[in-house]
């Protein structure tokens, strides 16, 4: 497991910034026993719900904290929905190009598993 330290999500948070975060609705009930707080959720459709600020044009999780590429941190870590506990930091990911990467990129922050520039399309 990575070292709290040199984790680098927390000078990242770019993937908290850039997708809709959905995952079925009960993971915000807690009566069914989900535990996500649904107070930073909303309803997306009669299955899913997604984290608040993450379904628009420009998104941004309500949970996330700190600055994009700086400090940041989830607020809701331990409660977290599945979308976030799936997706794979890049150096825990066995993909060569993996999402991870590929949002970083966007946001102008540095691969953490660089591109070998022959697999480059
Ligand atoms: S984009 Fe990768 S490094 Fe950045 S917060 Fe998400 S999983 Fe962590
Ligand atoms: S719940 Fe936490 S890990 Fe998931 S997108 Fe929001 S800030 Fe990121």
């Amino acid at each position: 497991m990575t070292e709290t330290h040199t984790n680098p999500c927390l000078s990242c948070g770019a993937c908290c910034s850039t997708f809709r975060v959905s995952f079925y609705w009960t993971e915000a009930e807690p009566a069914a026993g989900g535990c996500v707080p649904p107070e930073l959720t909303e309803k997306l459709n009669d299955f899913r719900a997604v984290m608040k600020g993450t379904n628009r044009p420009e998104p941004r999780c309500v949970a996330l904290q700190g600055e994009v590429g700086d400090f940041t941190s989830c607020a809701i870590y331990e409660n977290r929905p599945s979308p976030c506990r799936e997706f794979l930091m890049a150096l825990d990911d066995p993909e060569p190009d993996s999402a991870c990467d590929r949002v970083r990129e966007r946001w102008g922050l540095p691969r953490l598993k660089p591109l070998d520039p022959s697999k480059r399309g």
